[in-house]
């Protein structure tokens, strides 16, 4: 592989949504990354995952031919008989069984290209209702609850720098010190100034050094933020011009809030009274306030009212719209922002158009070229897609995503992927996903192609191709128009990404993520562009919301969230908490980081952190193994002893496979609304086990 010209460039990571600017340039070893100090939003900084992330490039685990599974093996194969394996199992399905007994399951890592085209190509090629993608299991919960409150979901409406500006910054349920520690540099500019609040079951670092930690219970975020909000009406510190002007339906919020008195709410949340009150004094006095969610918010079975509950404080702060201040959410996927906005799933339109806005279906029927009614069907989500398998979905397409490892009740998963008559993976590494895969087509990676990405901040940004791929693997979009070619739809997607974004900018004009003004030229000019940007003479829309919502009267909707736990954690069969998340080294289903020298080195496995006095009960100790079972299965890890969580709650982090999936014990209830599985807050009972076995040699 030879980088082109110039020797070294620009670029951004390929992991999380902060999209950090790096610069990739020959070394020794192939390609390495350092921080681009003209990129704003990182200003140089990388954490370890983008400082490792050229490794992958040259990486010996490399997928670089085709693989039919032949006799229950993958053996290689050419792309035309890897393609047209593909295709025939997807319209031998379609065939025998309907088209919507095949599904597709996209991914948060695509471009905007990509999950553009996987949209169209779900609908137009395979015909089916079932696509949708990995971020149902991320950012889900909080774009349902930004779009019912606000008519828009954009993670932080506001730029990022005003973090650092915020006389007070609440950040419930995130550790971003550990999953973008790039935002350091915001988050000690801000608390030289100003104060911050943490809410979290851990006392993580970011929780210990901020200036109020409400250690809440996993799953108390609602009756959390109400209490909040009864401090704020009964001190009579809420904005009432505020929602009188630009809000509707808080008396129904308020009723709801008068009843959750924060004695009350330390009884079900943990938190002690003194510590509401004080959170919400320091929040109203606040010139510039700024309200965070992260996964700890959302992922849960009323993920979506939990987010909401946050939203209703900060609209009783006033603070949306207001310069300096708003409330946003910290997105986590590469392409978390634009991935969940261009159609990659059934139940929207590119553009974040619904199903239900006729214009909006016409509009992208006319470029499409279809007509208007093949585009409004809904069909399943993620975890109902993946649950399905063997009983309505019979054909499964997984581009960039490797479900066995990221999914709830993962164990079923593999039960279930065992048996599947059609599993199609495009992926650039063998991932425990691919083991399943009947075809495997191995695709490039980030700095082999180009292609957009929006992050948090909804900012579009364009990531040249600059290392030339090794021969074997193609990109996805040429994949998808060889798929669709064989499926008798040719010229469906064009294999180019300039051309396909155009289309893109078509299908979004006029809509409420309106990319038609964004183009190539202007990226590659060096225009810094937020979405909306509804012309190609238009600055981009960095700061959302201060004249109006985009809601039908421009009001935004205060939700009366029910006040609740989720009943799984009660019972005594299962009296303890788990809540999964990340750690620094790793990144999601870790099919790249664990492969990565340094980061593997410093974790290899996945340590459970649970409270001493809990361990002790068990007979677990530090450093020894412990099982955590629940409704679903059970999974053996190591045991870190530490005071610094609630002593009912255990950690865990997902990012390993085998007999270490994490999610093999998660599952339970959706959320009814944005069907997000509860990944936070899981009923489990511990104990204590012997090591594992080492393998045999
Ligand atoms: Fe990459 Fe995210 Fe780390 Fe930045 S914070 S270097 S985008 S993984």
């Amino acid at each position: 592989m030879a980088l082109s010209a110039p020797a070294t460039v620009r670029t951004h990571c390929p992991y999380c949504a902060l999209q950090c600017g790096m610069t990739l340039g020959p070394a020794a070893s192939g390609y390495a990354a350092a921080g681009d100090p003209t990129f704003g939003v990182n200003a140089g900084d990388l954490c370890m995952k983008g400082f490792s992330s050229a490794e992958m490039l040259g990486h010996p685990d490399r997928l670089l031919q085709p693989m039919i599974r032949r006799n229950g093996v993958l053996e290689p194969a050419s792309w035309d008989e890897a393609l047209d394996a593909a295709a025939g199992g997807f319209a031998r399905i379609a065939r025998e069984r309907g088209h919507d007994a095949i599904a597709t399951f996209g991914s948060g890592a695509l471009t905007n290209e990509k999950a553009y085209a996987l949209g169209k190509f779900a609908r137009l090629a395979f015909g089916t209702a079932n696509f949708d993608y990995n971020g149902r299991f991320c950012m889900s919960s909080a774009a349902a609850a930004a779009n019912r409150a606000f008519g828009l979901d954009r993670g932080m409406p506001f730029p990022l720098a005003w973090m650092g500006e915020a006389d007070v910054l609440l950040l419930a349920g995130g550790n971003p010190l550990d999953t973008m520690p790039p935002l350091e540099r915001y988050l000690t500019k801000q608390r030289a100034h100003g104060q911050s609040i943490v809410v979290d079951p851990r006392r993580t670092a970011f929780a210990a050094s901020a200036s109020l930690h409400l250690q809440a219970a996993p799953g108390t975020d609602t009756i959390l933020a109400y209490a909040l909000l009864h401090v704020l009406i009964a001190e009579r510190l809420i904005d009432t011009a505020y929602i009188a002007a630009r809000t509707t339906g808080f008396l129904d919020v308020r009723r709801n809030a008068e009843l959750e008195y924060p004695e009350r709410a330390e009884k079900r949340t943990g938190v002690p009274a003194d510590d509401i009150r004080a959170a919400a004094r320091m929040l109203a006095k606040a010139k510039r306030a700024i309200v965070l969610t992260g996964r700890g918010v959302e992922q849960h079975s009323n993920g979506t009212d939990s987010a909401s509950a946050y939203i209703n404080l900060a609209l009783a702060l006033g603070l949306p719209g207001r310069d300096g201040s708003g409330y946003g959410t910290l997105t986590g996927q590469g392409n978390g922002q634009g991935g969940r906005e261009h159609g990659q799933k059934s139940d929207q339109l590119p553009g974040y158009s619904t199903l239900d806005d006729p214009r909006a279906v016409e509009r992208v029927a006319r470029v499409w070229n279809v007509a208007p009614e093949r585009l409004t069907r809904r069909g399943m989500t993620a975890a109902e897609i993946l649950e399905a398998i063997g009983t309505q979905i019979h054909g499964l397409f997984v581009m960039g995503s490797n479900p066995v490892v990221s999914a709830p009740r993962s164990a079923q998963l593999r039960t279930k992927l065992a048996t599947i008559e059609h599993l199609v993976v495009c992926d650039f590494f063998p991932s425990e996903t691919v083991a399943y895969a009947h075809v495997v087509l191995p695709s490039l990676q980030w700095a082999e192609e180009c292609g957009t990405m929006t992050n948090l901040e909804g900012r579009v940004l364009l990531r040249e191709r600059m290392a030339e791929p090794p021969e074997g693997p193609r990109g996805d979009l040429a994949i998808l128009a060889a798929l669709a070619e064989r499926l008798g739809v040719p010229a469906l997607i064009a294999p180019d990404a300039e051309a396909v974004f155009d289309e893109l900018r078509a299908a979004t004009a006029g809509s409420r993520a309106d990319y038609s003004g964004v183009t190539y030229a202007r990226l590659r000019g060096g225009d810094v562009l937020h979405w909306p940007v509804p012309a190609v003479d238009h600055p981009g829309t960095p700061v959302l919301f201060a004249e109006s919502f985009p809601t039908a009267d421009g009001r935004a909707r205060f939700v009366a969230v029910a006040s609740h736990l989720d009943s799984e954690y009660c019972t005594a069969e299962y009296p303890w908490t788990l809540t999964t998340g990340r750690n620094r080294e790793h990144y999601l289903s870790g099919t790249q980081t664990r492969r990565t020298a340094r980061l593997n080195a410093a974790v290899r496995e996945p340590v459970a952190e649970v409270h001493p006095a809990l361990a002790e009960r068990f007979g677990i100790v530090d450093g020894g193994y412990m099982r955590i079972t629940s409704r679903r299965g059970s999974v053996d890890v190591r045991a870190r002893l530490s005071d610094a969580i609630r002593p009912e709650t255990i950690f865990a982090p997902f990012h390993w496979g085998g007999t270490s999936t994490v999610n093999d014990v998660v599952g339970g209830s959706l959320d009814p609304i944005s069907k997000m599985p509860p990944f936070k807050a899981c009923a489990v009972r511990i104990e204590s086990v012997p090591a594992p076995a080492p393998p045999i040699a």
